[in-house]
């Protein structure tokens, strides 16, 4: 029976034409590692870039460096690489900060964009945990009141009330993809914002930002953008709305005139309104330089990739793994399916560590989920049926 899965995943490595990408991570052939939604792998030439950073830009040029290596236009040029990994038209993306500081920015940002009238917010009840505390204090801040509801009940919890509406692309424990067209058209019509978390869908599957309609939307990039550990996050507001856009957290590096160090605020125009302070450079370049990998890449091949590992790791569960050890919490149904499989296992902690110690790379969602990401850049199928095949004796 394993014979027949591992022929179908040599056939499967040899179409693959995104195959030749793994090389450029650095990844030892031992380690199955399906944890790039979590960390994303190193690319290779990343550690000679940043020793140039650290040593001629810091160490040589020092100040200089601002202008003549481009530091202090880092946020918005890095913006603009990540854009159309999103869908985006250049503009409208701006890199700084962690997710959790994007979302208060963008959700009170929504808020204030929406008619005063309006006193709810929406936030996704299965949300990463974050985004829902950061919410709760958005609308405390905001005097609006909270209102949390499942995506798929979205539709039915907008109204005339509702100011804005704050949902995850993908499920981080489940990988259930939302819908994020029929989800922000609902939004649409019941005349509030949009704000989406992409943690979990940029650099693994087609967004569109621009082609929905989407309003304001935030992502970290550092699970499928590999862009090292706690490298910036990044946010979306739709060139429409950038105008009236209020953030919350007017740093001077927002300021029209940063050098002007004027007493007063008047916000810049564009995507850098969205800045605060001083970029972290180092963790910013790091991830200008891990962004190199996607020249070239249609995010087109890397969701049907993406799909063709879940669906060919779900076969081999099922072939390997005895009956009922293992429950696939990831729905089956591609529109719905992100780019991780989740399975419910009863003793879902020590597998997981029995993984680990056998070279398969996944993680825990306590208390019983084992999370498999599938990172189509570096992940093969000859991984995927080894990793299933592991799971299979662990289990049994
Ligand atoms: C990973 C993740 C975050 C992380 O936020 P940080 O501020 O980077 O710690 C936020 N939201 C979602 C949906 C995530 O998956």
């Amino acid at each position: 029976m394993s014979e027949a899965l591992i022929d179908k995943a040599r056939a499967l490595d040899e179409k693959d034409e995104l195959a030749g990408h793994r090389e450029l991570f650095a990844l030892s052939d031992d380690v199955v590692y399906l944890d790039g939604n979590s960390l994303g792998a190193l690319p290779r030439h990343v550690p000679d870039r940043m020793a140039d950073v650290i040593t001629r830009q810091w160490g040589e040029l020092r100040i200089r460096s601002w202008d003549e290596s481009g530091w202090w236009t880092a946020p918005e040029r890095i913006g603009a690489r990540i854009a159309p990994l999103v869908g985006a038209a250049p503009g409208q993306v701006v890199v700084g900060d962690s997710t959790s500081v994007n979302v208060f920015k963008a959700l009170v940002g929504a808020v204030r964009l929406a008619p005063p009238e309006r006193d709810e917010v929406v936030v996704d009840a299965t949300t990463f945990p974050t985004d829902g505390y950061i919410a709760e204090s958005a609308a405390r801040l905001t005097g609006r009141r909270l209102v949390t509801a499942e995506p798929g009940d979205v539709t039915d919890a907008v109204g005339p009330r509702t100011a804005a509406v704050l949902v995850n692309h993908v499920d981080y424990r489940t990988g259930r993809l939302h819908d994020l067209p029929g989800i922000t058209e609902a939004v649409h019509r019941a005349g509030a914002l949009a704000v989406w978390d992409l943690c979990h869908s940029a650099g693994a599957l087609p967004v569109d930002l621009d082609a929905h309609g989407v309003d304001l939307a935030v992502g970290c990039t550092y699970k499928y953008l590999n862009g090292g550990p706690g490298s910036p996050a990044y946010l979306y507001v739709a060139a429409r709305h950038q105008a009236r856009f209020d953030s919350p957290l007017p740093g001077w590096n927002s300021h029209a005139d940063p050098f002007a160090m004027t007493s007063g605020y008047e916000a810049a125009a564009g995507a850098a309104r969205g800045r605060v302070g001083t970029p972290d450079i180092l963790s910013m370049l790091a991830l200008e330089a891990a962004l190199d990998v996607w020249d070239g890449v249609s995010v087109a091949a890397v969701r049907a990739k993406s799909l063709a590992l879940t669906d060919f790791f779900l076969e081999c569960v099922r072939a390997y793994v005895p009956d009922g050890r293992v429950v696939p919490v990831t729905p089956e149904a591609h529109a719905e399916r992100g780019s991780q499989v989740a399975l419910r296992c009863r003793t879902a902690p020590a597998v997981m560590a029995e993984l680990i110690g056998r070279g398969v790379v996944g993680d825990l969602r306590r208390p019983d989920v084992l999370r498999f990401g599938f990172t189509p850049l570096y992940v093969g199928f000859a991984d995927t049926e080894r990793a299933a095949r592991v799971l299979a004796e662990v289990l049994g």
